[in-house]
């Protein structure tokens, strides 16, 4: 039988450094909210393969799917010779997504390649090349989007050069030091000295920046973006990669903001699993395309969809939204009460199972190496966590929405036993 040691000895060997350097757990089987490495240990995953795996590991109903699937066909490539569930995960994006103007869908695999083709579906629907992006975003690891990506380390040191035309502005963020006033302000200064708005194609926003460190777009930011996307025929696209399917409480976090994007680029959560990406937006927007412009081999392949289209029936069914409310109000008070006892924990976030807590010294400094430390004691206690933040210094949890009750709090006590030897 394999060992981590000896599976981490070997993949060091072969697996380049730029891959990242997580620790020694090698897994082996996975079932709902926990796994299981190649020497039996069992792990809670507050993780969720980052945001991916809402409807837990392996749900029986998206294995039964795919298998049924994969035994019909497995590829044909849509763009060649398309099927049903491709048409209808399609019909049922185009529903879901918010706002009343007519949508249309195109897929892909990645994130990162829907953001792109967001970018590409802007600039040929506007004939314009700007884009704007903000500081401490991440949008991907591809050449565009790492362009838009705020983070310099480890995301684009070294990488450049990066496609032109691309520009940041800071992000709303209260513990940061910027007011939304702040955000709004440089954004037109922005526009008077580097890039007039007749000249932007697009402005992407997430709803809440993810590896950012999980801090949450003002609804006035988010309308006030509306009204100048509106004012000077910019597209707005929203990335809910990492927030979308259920994950904050809504099927969306743009419904929290009150504001219809023009574009919405989709990844992780849609297909439990399954790397499969969609762009769904405004139908005149999306139609800007020649055909054939948009697409890949591989975009839309059939098992995709087939777990995609079992996801959004288990989002309805299992009602997600209201677990992942459920699942914020437990941790929320439960974080509460831990930093009464550790006041390292900073600010802590909710937003449904959107989870954050910052680690800060008594100053207010942030804590970079203790949230190293922290993540890789929980590893050692049976606990699967990620950090994130432009700082560096934030835990984030992401559990799958359908976890058992008593395996969060247990994952919870496990957060305590590391907070007190840490
Ligand atoms: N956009 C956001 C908001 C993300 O969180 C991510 C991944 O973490 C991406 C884009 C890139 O997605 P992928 O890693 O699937 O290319």
């Amino acid at each position: 039988m394999a060992s981590n040691q000896n599976l981490q000895t070997r993949k060091e060997a072969v697996i380049a450094r730029g891959m990242g350097n997580a620790s020694a757990v090698y897994v082996d089987r996975a079932e709902n909210s926990c796994l299981w490495d190649v020497e039996g240990n069992r792990y809670i995953d507050f993780g969720s393969g980052i945001a991916v795996n809402n409807t837990g590991h392996s749900h029986p109903r998206i294995v039964e799917a795919v298998k049924a699937q994969l035994e019909r066909f497995s590829h044909t490539c849509a763009m060649v010779t398309p099927y049903a569930s491709f048409v209808e995960l399609a019909e049922q994006l185009t529903e879901r997504v918010p706002g009343s103007s007519p949508k249309k869908a195109i897929f892909v695999t990645t994130g990162a390649e829907a953001v792109e083709n967001a970018v590409k579906v802007a600039r040929v629907h506007t004939g314009r090349s700007g884009v704007i992006a903000f500081n401490g975003g991440f949008h991907g690891r591809t050449n565009m989007t790492m362009g838009l990506t705020g983070k310099v380390v480890p995301y684009k040191a070294g990488f450049g050069p990066f496609p032109g035309e691309i520009y940041h502005a800071p992000y709303p963020n209260a513990f940061h030091g910027v007011s939304v006033e702040d955000s709004l302000q440089a954004l037109q200064q922005l526009f008077a000295c580097d890039i007039e708005p007749d000249r932007v194609a697009a402005i992407i926003f997430e709803p809440v920046q993810g590896e950012g460190g999980f801090y949450h777009a003002p609804a006035e930011f988010a309308q006030a973006l509306r009204e100048i996307c509106d004012k000077h025929g910019i597209v707005l696209i929203a990335d809910e990669i990492q927030t979308g399917f259920a994950r904050t409480g809504k099927m969306f976090a743009s419904e929290y903001l009150g504001i219809e994007p023009d574009l919405m680029t989709l990844a992780k959560g849609i297909a439990g699993g399954f790397p499969i990406a969609g762009l769904v937006g405004k139908a005149n927007i999306m139609d800007a395309a020649n055909p054939g412009g948009l697409g890949g081999t591989y975009a839309g392949s059939p098992l995709g969809c087939a777990a995609a289209l079992e996801v959004l029936k288990l989002i309805d069914e299992e009602q997600l939204c209201q677990k992942a409310l459920a699942i914020g109000e437990i941790m929320g008070s439960r974080l509460a009460q831990l930093q009464q006892k550790f006041p390292v924990i900073g600010d802590i976030r909710v937003l449904g199972a959107m989870v954050a807590m910052e680690l800060v010294d008594a100053e207010g400094k942030p804590q970079a190496e203790l949230t190293k430390a922290l993540v890789s004691t929980a590893k050692e206690h049976g606990l699967i966590l990620l950090s994130c933040g432009v700082r560096g210094n934030v835990i984030r949890f992401l559990p799958a929405l359908t976890i058992e009750e008593d395996i969060l709090r247990e994952g919870l006590d496990i957060v305590e036993q590391c907070l007190q030897v840490c």
